[in-house]
C-alpha cells in the first residue's frame, strides 16, 4: 500500500455491510491501515518509535526490536484494553457514523449485541477524539454566535396553588447550562457549555479570531462583542434577518442539537451535554462529506487519540465509588 489510506478510495467508500463481512484478519489490517495511514499502514512502536517490528501473527501483537516493547493495534489509542473484536469496534464506528442525528448507546447495545455499559463508553470515546479536533480552534469570517439552554427543569405542580414562580433562582435545580455556538456563516462551527450567555461571552471571544464580523441577537450580554469585533444585531422581536444581520445558522445548528435530545438521546444535559454538543457540530461540519470519508476520520480520531483519561475503566471506578447508584447514564 503506498497510497495514504484516508485518500484511497477504500476509505471513501467503507460502510457497515462492508464491515460486516470483513473476516477478523481483514479487520485488523483495515485498523491497521487506518492507525498508521501516515506510515503506509507499516506499525512503529507506539514506546519508542522504533520502525523494526516483529508481528505476532496468531496473536496479533507487535514487538518492538529497539526497546522489546509488546502492543496491539489499539495500544496508546481511546480503544486500549478494549474488550470487542477489532471488526466489531470498526461496525461501531460505522453505526455511530451513520446516524445523522446522533446515535444513543441503548440503540448501538442492540445492534452490536454487546453490552449497554460497554456501548456507552464506546459512544463517550468516540465523542471524546472526535471532539479533540476542534481543541484551541478558532472560527473566523462571518461568524453567528447564539446561545440555547437545556436542562434543570422544574416540573411544575399539579394544583395551581401548588405552583411556584420557577423563573426565582431559589426555586431553580442549578443544573440549567447553555451551549454556546461561533458558527462561521457556511463553515466551521464550535461549541462549549456555561451556565448562562453571559459567562460565556469570554470563551467566545477566545474562539473566534480577530478581525471577524460577529452577528448576535438583541440580548444586552453581547454588547461586550461591539468593543472586539464588528458587530450587527438582529433583534429577534422585530425581524429574523435585516440588512444580512441574522443568526439563522446557529439558530439551524440549535434546532439539530434539539431534534437529537429529543429524538435520540432524550435527555442531553447534565455532565455530557459539551460532548453531545461536540459531536452535533462535527455532524454538522461534515454533513456533505461521504458516509465513508466521515467513517475514515472517525477512525482516524479514535485511533489518534491517546488512552481516554475519562473513559478508560470507567465503569471499574463507577463501582468502586459506588457508581451503580448513578442515573446520569439512563437516558443516552
Ligand atoms: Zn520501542
Amino acid at each position: 500500500m503506498s497510497q495514504h489510506f484516508l485518500l484511497s478510495s477504500a476509505a471513501k467508500t467503507l460502510n457497515l455491510r462492508q464491515v460486516l463481512r470483513m473476516s477478523e484478519d481483514q479487520a485488523f489490517e483495515t485498523f491497521k491501515a487506518i492507525r498508521w495511514a501516515d506510515n503506509e499502514g507499516k506499525p512503529f512502536c507506539a514506546e519508542c518509535g522504533g520502525a523494526t517490528v516483529y508481528e505476532f501473527k496468531a496473536r496479533r501483537i507487535f514487538k518492538c526490536k529497539a526497546c522489546q516493547a509488546q502492543f496491539s493495534v489499539t495500544s496508546g489509542t481511546i480503544f486500549a484494553s478494549r474488550k470487542m473484536a477489532v471488526r466489531d469496534l470498526l461496525a461501531a464506528i460505522a453505526i455511530f457514523v451513520n446516524g445523522a442525528k446522533g446515535h444513543s448507546a441503548l440503540q448501538l447495545s442492540r445492534d452490536l449485541d454487546c453490552q449497554y455499559k460497554t456501548a456507552f463508553v464506546l459512544t463517550h470515546k468516540l465523542r471524546e477524539a472526535m471532539a479533540a479536533a476542534d481543541k484551541g480552534a478558532k472560527v473566523s469570517g462571518e461568524v453567528e454566535i447564539d446561545g440555547m439552554y437545556t436542562g434543570g427543569y422544574v416540573k411544575p405542580a399539579n394544583y395551581r396553588k401548588d405552583r411556584i414562580d420557577r423563573r426565582l433562582a431559589e426555586n431553580q435545580t442549578g443544573k440549567r447550562r447553555v451551549v454556546l455556538v461561533a458558527r462561521e456563516r457556511n463553515g466551521k462551527t464550535l461549541t462549549f457549555v456555561a451556565k448562562s450567555e453571559a459567562e460565556g461571552v469570554r470563551g467566545l471571544h477566545d474562539r473566534i479570531a480577530l478581525g471577524s464580523t460577529v452577528y448576535a441577537d438583541e440580548a444586552s450580554h453581547w454588547d461586550a462583542f461591539h468593543a472586539r469585533y464588528e458587530t450587527k444585531r438582529i433583534n429577534h422581536s422585530e425581524a429574523y434577518s435585516h440588512d444580512g444581520a441574522c443568526t439563522n445558522q446557529a439558530e439551524s445548528f440549535f434546532s439539530r442539537l434539539r431534534r437529537a435530545e429529543l429524538g435520540i438521546h432524550h435527555k442531553i444535559a447534565g455532565p455530557y451535554l459539551a460532548a453531545y454538543a461536540a459531536k452535533m457540530d462535527w455532524r454538522e461540519d461534515n454533513r456533505r462529506i461521504s458516509n465513508g470519508e466521515q467513517y475514515s476520520m472517525v477512525a482516524r480520531a479514535a485511533l489518534m487519540h491517546p488512552v481516554s483519561a475519562k473513559w478508560k475503566g470507567y465503569w471499574q471506578r463507577s463501582e468502586k465509588n459506588g457508581g451503580a447508584a448513578r442515573t446520569d447514564w439512563l437516558n443516552d
